[in-house]
């Protein structure tokens, strides 16, 4: 296997008010170096909810 470097970091989308991870998405490292915040639907929120970026692992 070809060696090469992780630049795309897969990332979950973590709902800020109930706390649930409902998104997974995928940022580059190299363009993207501030925490990603986006305001996203919440099924469980049944609203519109800022979600912060969080570790997949
Ligand atoms: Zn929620």
């Amino acid at each position: 296997m070809a060696a090469k470097k992780q630049i795309v970091e897969l990332i979950a989308l973590q709902c800020t008010e109930c706390k649930r991870r409902n998104y997974s998405t995928s940022k580059n490292r190299k363009t993207m170096q501030e925490k990603l915040e986006l305001s996203k639907y919440c099924k469980w929120c049944k609203k519109h909810t800022p979600h912060k970026e969080t570790k997949i692992k």
